[in-house]
């Protein structure tokens, strides 16, 4: 673009800017800062780097480099391969968190596929193609969207690596796992997803990423993997919007 008509498209931002501040996704409060994040919601915002558990993305209190496993990973390791979250899911992500999953709220998003491109690093650059976790269709009539698969898709724009919405399919309509302890979070997702018939191809040999928004137990993505796994994938990385870090938060 021509540096006059770059200028003139600034000066029109900032015009724009000073007449309708922007609203901070966390706060929902108009702040004079660039961005969708008030700079003071940012600063709150617990983002957790690649310093933790390396197979569940679990924080660490040392930090033992790239072979980092916490305790449950090194006692039962998990069904996918490695696993990245952005953020710690806590009273600030949440709102970020609820906004996307039950209220569809999209304005965000290119900021959260920017945030998972960064967390995932070399699953993301390294997967053959990315895969949400799938609601059963009933609830996704009833919804409207899956939010998972919108995730994937920011990140599939980002990365240029494929994404495929309709690879994994749930085949029971699970209760919602909102409010479900971690036994019964296993016991309801056991067994309920699948690879379509038509995607096994697809699956076969690969390396997939399989994309969430929050990360509670891992039962739910334990179950997805399993079905990847059975359909031959060769690696299954895992990243999310936000993972849960404190045993009080399971059962949102
Ligand atoms: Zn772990």
């Amino acid at each position: 673009m021509h540096l006059v008509q770059r200028r003139a498209k600034g000066g029109l931002r900032s015009a724009a800017h000073f007449i309708w501040p922007s609203r901070s996704l966390v706060s929902g409060r108009h702040h004079g800062g660039i961005g969708l994040i008030a700079p003071e919601d940012f600063a709150r915002l617990s983002f957790l780097g690649d310093s933790g558990c390396r197979q569940c993305a679990l924080p660490l209190d040392t930090d033992l480099g790239e072979e980092s496993l916490c305790g449950k990973c090194a006692a039962k390791p998990p069904r996918w391969d490695a696993a990245r979250a952005a953020l710690a899911y806590d009273d600030t992500s949440r709102k970020l968190v609820l906004d996307l999953k039950h209220a569809g709220r999209r304005d965000g998003l290119t900021t959260f596929a920017s945030w998972m491109t960064q967390a995932a690093g070399d699953l993301l650059e390294e997967a053959d193609l990315i895969v949400p976790v799938p609601l059963h269709y009933r609830r996704l009539v009833k919804r409207g969207f899956n939010q998972s698969g919108w995730l994937a898709q920011g990140l599939a724009r980002k990365s240029g690596i494929p994404a495929s919405i309709d690879t994994l399919v749930r085949r029971k309509p699970t209760p919602s796992q909102g409010g479900l302890s971690a036994r019964e979070r296993w016991r309801n997702v056991r067994a309920a997803f699948a690879v379509r018939d038509g995607a096994r191809a697809r699956i076969e040999g690969a390396r997939i990423l399989l994309v969430d928004d929050v990360f509670t137990t891992g039962a739910t993505l334990s179950a997805c993997s399993l079905a990847l796994r059975r359909a031959g994938a060769a690696h299954i990385g895992v990243v999310v919007l936000a993972r849960v870090v404190r045993p009080s938060d399971v059962t949102i």
